[in-house]
């Protein structure tokens, strides 16, 4: 008798197995602790400086892209990779810091901080997924990540339009693309995260990250202007107005058919 059993796989996973076949299960098993959601730790993150510290899934991919480029005499440098929560939370607080004591009010200050930078908790390069790169083989200007350079004549056009060709067949999507309509971080042509890892990781933070709540036990500076309205804001523009490949509701559900 013939007994066609219909199971449903998480939309996730269907479609990063399909794209990406290499990597097992376990990655899209959505179990992340709130330590690794939030840049407070994680095993999985291998390396030993801001520049090489990566998921160790997102390493072995990064180093296969490397190879890759380097055929074409790109050199793919780091700039930035794994970032703790620590790191954010000094980043964002020198800066809360800097615009207070020039005058700006708690909120002015804090809008200023979150046209590039992250509130802490809520970084991307918490989740050892997402890296800053450049190509060390062109001239370097004195401020490396400037979307000029990635556009017209500036010195890592070469590197972007590789990028734009190459990148996702390694796993690497653009996060903040360059889309008018698009809300929260400007564009950032130099920022690429490793889909496989990071479409689960975002899932995960959604599911289970309450981020008022985070960061009042955080007690981050500023953190009166955390109002419900705020994060409501932030969440919908900055965490998930960004490349629609990164976000799960794109995914398909796979049907497998059992005799
Ligand atoms: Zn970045």
């Amino acid at each position: 008798m013939k007994r066609n059993e219909f199971i449903k796989i998480s939309a996730l996973s269907g479609i990063s197995l399909a794209i990406f076949p290499q990597f097992s299960f376990k990655y899209f098993s959505n179990e992340f602790t709130r330590n690794q959601l939030i840049g407070k730790g994680n095993p999985d993150i291998v390396g030993d400086s801001y520049t090489s510290r990566m998921h160790k899934a997102t390493k072995k991919a990064f180093n296969k892209m490397k190879a890759a480029a380097a055929e074409e005499n790109i050199k793919i440098e780091v700039v930035s990779a794994y970032r703790s929560f620590q790191r954010q939370k000094e980043i964002f607080e020198r800066k809360y810091r800097q615009f207070t004591s020039q005058g700006l009010s708690s909120g002015k200050a804090i809008e200023k901080i979150i046209e590039y930078s992250t509130i802490p908790g809520t970084s991307r390069h918490h989740w050892g997924t997402d890296i800053d790169i450049i190509d060390a083989n062109a001239p370097r200007p004195s401020h490396v990540l400037m979307p000029e350079h990635f556009h017209g004549t500036g010195p890592f056009c070469k590197l972007k339009m590789w990028l734009d060709e190459h990148a996702t067949t390694f796993g690497f999507f653009e996060v903040y693309t360059d889309n008018g309509n698009r809300k929260g971080f400007k564009y950032e042509p130099w920022h690429f995260s490793f889909a496989p890892i990071s479409i689960p990781m975002l899932k995960s933070f959604q599911e289970t990250i309450d981020v008022k709540n985070m960061l009042s036990e955080e007690k981050i500076l500023g953190n009166a202007y955390f109002s419900d309205a705020f994060i409501q804001k932030y969440t919908s523009e900055n965490i998930l107005d960004i490349n629609p490949k990164l976000l799960s509701k794109f995914h398909i559900t796979l049907r497998i058919f059992a005799i």
